[in-house]
């Protein structure tokens, strides 16, 4: 997936390098010149990264960013400033800036703090699972459904997780148990059943149904428009 970035930046020799740099390095880049330009650039996002110069025609970095911030958008902004005193920098953080940057900077190492962005996105990303209104963060094994937080056992919580990474696809008993119990399925015991059963009733408490059984097939989990004909139910 490429990474987008915006940079929001007036002295058009300063955005030019940045742009030309950031490109070929493989990232998609935007560019807007002046604070109000810049405001309807945050707005069509969404991005991956904002570059933001403090000093702009229009609305300044500082209020673009407390805008964006109260907005509710996370997305990581490293300010560029000219402005290298504490204070300033400080009012930068204490406003949502992720990083900054003084002016004039090397090319080299803005490349750095766009990469450690760049890898916390990643790391991010890949820490959360989702399906339409369902998501699991696997760092704080939270699991919600439509905003609502689920209440599932650690076996639940682990079935739902095998669904969301493979949503979609016919998941028949033996490869569910053998996963999650880590055993070899005999075929007799209805512990699976019993704990799809389970995650079912919770996760239909917030939304229609989800994991839909496939007779003598094993579950499919996702939309049921699209597995309706296939499972004969
Ligand atoms: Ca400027």
């Amino acid at each position: 997936m490429s990474f987008r970035i915006l940079i929001i930046e007036d002295e058009a020799e300063i955005a030019d390098f940045v742009i030309r740099g950031l490109r070929e390095e493989g990232f998609t880049v935007e560019h807007a010149a002046d604070g109000d330009a810049g405001w309807q650039a945050l707005r069509s996002g969404p991005w991956d990264a904002v570059l933001l110069d403090w000093s702009l025609p229009g609305m300044d970095g500082l209020a673009l960013l407390r805008r964006f911030r109260q907005a509710g958008d996370d997305t990581p902004v490293l300010f560029l400033t000219a402005r290298d005193a504490v204070s300033d920098r400080v009012r930068g953080l204490e406003n949502g800036a992720d990083d900054y940057l003084c002016k004039p900077f090397a090319f080299t190492e803005l490349l750095a703090r766009v990469r450690v962005i760049a890898r916390r996105r990643d790391a991010e990303r890949s820490m959360l699972l989702s399906y339409q209104d369902i998501c699991v963060d696997l760092a704080s094994h939270r699991a919600e459904r439509a905003g609502t937080q689920l209440r599932l056992t650690a076996k639940e919580e682990a079935l739902l997780i095998l669904f969301l990474r493979h949503a979609g696809e016919v998941l028949t008993r033996t490869r569910i148990y053998e996963q999650i119990w880590d055993d070899r399925y005999d075929g007799l015991s209805n512990a699976l059943e019993v704990h799809v059963m389970s995650l079912r009733r919770e996760l239909e408490k917030h939304g229609p149904r989800v994991i839909h059984t496939m007779r003598g097939r094993g579950y499919v989990f996702g939309d049921r428009s699209l597995h309706t004909a296939q499972a004969g139910v």
